[in-house]
């Protein structure tokens, strides 16, 4: 009789359970590609019995959210580049989420002051240099690339792409409006080409030996040595982890947030909480070559055989505030002409 009752309660409880996460389901927007993501969520799944459902986009999202308004089936946002994630915060287009586990998790220099938008994963705006044509300590911070005895020797993309959108505010935070003018100056007139291509194709130009020093996000490092084509462009380059002697790295962040009209919201923070979690974040760091936010949390090898740095602590907040200035200075300099 006993021993039927606590059969019972036994039984009770994993109904309780099974029929708790029972039909809970999380519908994801991403413009992170598949293979970065999905093995995250099947783990997150065979964790919880929750359920994701993910789209995939390369571009359009926000017009979409937008034009679904309130019957949007979407929870989750994942983006990256602090310049894109604000797009969606500015739009109206998502909600604060409180959480003391994202809260731990997360560094604040990472995260949203008013919660809105959590980083993820971290990159490393790094110098890559050729490494027969620079010598060592010729090249060791942003300052250098503006420096007169680069002319001609630098490769960058176009000054208004997010990546050195984020640079340059982080310029204007250091030195102010006039001080990041006469750096991006500098640094037009040290460019070896008018800017363009994407992160890889300024590595190709040093390879081409059209340059000899560009900036990139560190992950295309990892993704260049694992390309056979690409690989002898990485090679040809040594990595430099600018500013250690000051304010440390330019880092900028892939992040999430909660949609304005989430269906499901209370199974989307648990998928978030899960992602900045030790478990999700050494896997979501061993995909995609990122550096974890949450402390003790370790690269993928190869990313930490390059070593430990300084980073530069400047919130990503006080990035996205800046951004709308370091378009106006692109201009202002004409880097694109
Ligand atoms: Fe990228």
């Amino acid at each position: 009789m006993r021993l039927m009752t606590r059969k019972k309660i036994l039984m009770t409880m994993c109904l309780f359970l099974s029929l708790n996460s029972f039909g809970q389901e999380v519908n994801v927007y991403s413009y992170r590609k598949p293979h970065l993501i999905k093995p995250l969520f099947d783990r997150f799944t065979q964790n919880t019995g929750i359920k994701v459902n993910a789209v995939f986009a390369q571009k359009g999202m926000l017009e979409r959210l937008r034009n679904e308004g309130r019957n949007s089936p979407a929870d989750l946002i994942f983006t990256v580049d602090i310049g894109r994630i604000s797009d969606f915060k500015e739009a109206g287009l998502i909600q604060p989420v409180v959480s003391d586990v994202l809260m731990k998790n997360i560094p604040d220099n990472f995260r949203d002051p008013e919660n809105y938008w959590f980083g993820l994963t971290s990159r490393a705006r790094i110098i890559v240099v050729s490494k027969d044509r620079v010598e060592v300590g010729e090249v060791d911070s942003y300052e250098d690339l503006a420096e007169p005895r680069l002319q001609g020797k630098v490769c960058t993309r176009q000054g208004k792409h997010p990546y050195m959108v984020a640079l340059t505010a982080s310029v204007i935070a250091e030195y102010g409006y006039d001080g990041a003018k006469s750096w991006l100056t500098g640094l037009k007139n040290n460019l070896a080409r008018k800017p363009q291509g994407n992160d890889r194709a300024q590595v190709k130009g040093i390879y081409s030996g059209i340059c000899d020093v560009a900036v990139l996000n560190h992950y295309y490092m990892v993704k260049m040595l694992a390309d056979d084509e690409q690989k002898k462009w990485a090679n040809s380059v040594k990595i430099i982890f600018p500013n250690q002697d000051g304010r440390g790295v330019h880092m900028n962040v892939s992040g999430v947030s909660l949609t304005k009209y989430a269906p499901h919201p209370d199974a989307a923070i648990k998928l978030m909480e899960f992602l900045s979690s030790s478990e999700g974040q050494g896997l979501y760091a061993e995909k995609n070559g990122e550096y974890p936010v949450k402390p003790g949390v370790n690269p993928q090898n190869l990313v930490a055989s390059w070593g430990t740095f300084k980073q530069d602590s400047l919130g990503l907040s006080r990035i996205a505030s800046l951004r709308k200035r370091a378009v106006k200075l692109a201009d202002e300099v004409k880097y694109n002409e």
